[in-house]
């Protein structure tokens, strides 16, 4: 680690105790910028790195509702507005348990670079809550929906920020949030992305993460000449990215064998198929069950209980070539990482934001895996969300076509941005560096020409 990142990371931990995540996703990005911080000393002395670290605005809320039994609940909600360089704040909302105020900035840190790297005008930001949707009735989701926007509305706006999905906040809820809106503020205004179909919503938002995640990964495999067709490919997750990345692989000819939930992972040796990925969909969107029924219902798949006491997750120690995290932060660890190599796995595509831990990352850096990080693979949620944007203003739908056409393309540009600034910087092939270094650049460049605000 070089003086100036020791120093830079000694003062982010001071300034921001019992962050860990958020230390995390600053070091790796520092680490990746120190070359271009060598070799512009302007970007230095404007302390640049150091605003973006500093979100522009932390907003904390109080989230009271009722439960069906009739009891008052107090939830805490947030919002940060992390970066406004080059665009409204935009970045999704999770509601789950674990929702604190490092990992929001960890996401609205990370948000920053992957929305610079989308080539459209976004800034970045997350939000989120520590309220669990898991066993609450629609009533209840809807009223607490309803309470967080009652505050939230006051700092949104489609020319401010511009919330959208992430864990635990699917089309339900940001319908939920999206009707308070409109009945507090009496106007129809594209201020959530995500949206259902015949209310402003886009075609492929709801597949555009993991059909995205997977185009990146088609985008690195090219660069050895090879295709999908015919690989072995371990999922996590069976939320939104993890349904849509499976979707995506069969259409491509991949063989997709696990998808997991909090409670533990199936495997399924023949492979799942468009018919069990339905059964996947209907069980997680509309039964709100546990993956476990996978295996009671194809009997053929292994089921697995989540076991924390391991030293590893089971899931990562299965043959494949390709692996498509696609849960949450730190789900592969050091272990995982040599585990996954050892069975045979080259590909590392992150649906998830951040799910591999630093000693992973350098892992797959070494081997020269094709390793493409969240902040570059997961990009196409919110770089379609910023097609959902424009189309909003534009007051217009784009056709199913168009917009995978045009997630294809970007999916393509984040990847030759991540190729061509890897190798500007001197390290050819590690997209690590190539994300951190091109989505930097556009939002410092903005912020020289904006002055210090
Ligand atoms: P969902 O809520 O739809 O699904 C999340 C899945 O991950 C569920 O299967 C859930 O299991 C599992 N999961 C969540 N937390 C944990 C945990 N702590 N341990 C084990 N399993 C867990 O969320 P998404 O699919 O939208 O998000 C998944 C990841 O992708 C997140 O990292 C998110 O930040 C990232 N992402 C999402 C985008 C989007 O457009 N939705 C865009 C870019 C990134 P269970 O149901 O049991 O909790």
């Amino acid at each position: 680690m070089s003086e100036y990142v020791a120093s830079l990371m000694a003062e982010v931990k001071a300034k921001n105790p019992a962050q860990p995540e958020f230390h995390q996703a600053v070091e790796e990005v520092a680490e990746s910028l120190s070359t271009v911080l060598d070799r512009h000393p302007e970007y230095r002395k404007a302390k640049v790195l150091e605003r973006i670290i500093e979100p522009e605005r932390v907003i904390m809320l109080r989230v009271p509702w009722v439960n069906d039994q009739g009891e008052v609940q107090v939830n805490r909600g947030f919002r940060i507005e992390m970066n406004s360089a080059i665009g409204p704040y935009k970045g999704g909302l999770r509601f789950h348990p674990s929702v604190n105020l490092g990992i929001l900035k960890f996401l609205a840190f990370e948000q920053v670079f992957k929305n610079s790297l989308t080539t459209l005008p976004m800034g970045g930001g997350k939000g989120g809550s520590d309220f669990d949707p898991k066993g609450k009735s629609d009533n209840e989701v809807m009223r607490f929906c309803q309470s967080f926007m009652n505050e939230l509305q006051r700092h949104i706006g489609g020319d401010t920020d511009v919330p959208a999905g992430d864990i635990g906040v699917g089309g339900r809820e940001i319908g939920f949030m999206f009707g308070q809106y409109k009945k507090i503020r009496n106007e129809f205004v594209g201020i959530l992305t995500g949206k259902g179909l015949n209310w402003g919503g886009s075609l492929i938002r709801p597949e555009a993460t993991g059909y995205g995640a997977v185009y990146f990964g088609e985008n690195m495999l090219a660069t050895r000449g090879e295709t999908y067709e015919g690989k072995t490919c371990l999922v996590s997750g069976s939320g939104n990215v993890a349904q849509y990345t499976v979707e995506k692989l069969l259409e491509l000819g991949a063989k997709p064998v696990t998808v997991s939930d909090s409670g533990g992972y199936i495997h399924d040796p023949d492979g799942i198929d468009s018919e069990k990925l339905a059964f996947i969909m209907d069980l997680k969107n509309v039964r709100r069950g546990r993956i476990k029924e996978y295996a009671e219902k194809y009997p053929n798949a292994t089921y697995t209980e989540a076991d924390r006491s391991l030293d590893h997750n089971p899931l990562w120690n299965h043959e494949a070539q390709c692996a498509f995290p696609s849960a949450t932060q730190n789900e592969i660890n050091l272990k995982d990482a040599r585990n996954l190599i050892e069975k045979g796995v080259y590909l590392i595509s992150e649906g998830a934001n951040m799910p591999s831990v630093p000693d992973a990352v350098n892992l797959f850096v070494e081997h020269k895996l094709l390793y493409g990080p969240g902040k570059a693979a997961n990009a196409g949620g919110v770089a379609v969300s910023g097609l959902e944007m424009s189309q909003n203003s534009l007051r217009y739908s784009w056709s199913r076509e168009e917009v995978d056409a045009k997630l294809k393309g970007i999916m393509a540009s984040i990847h030759s941005a991540c190729v061509e600034a890897a190798e500007t910087y001197g390290t050819p092939g590690n997209y690590v560096n190539g994300a951190n270094i091109a989505g930097f650049l556009k939002v410092a460049n903005a912020m020289m020409d904006q002055g210090v605000v």
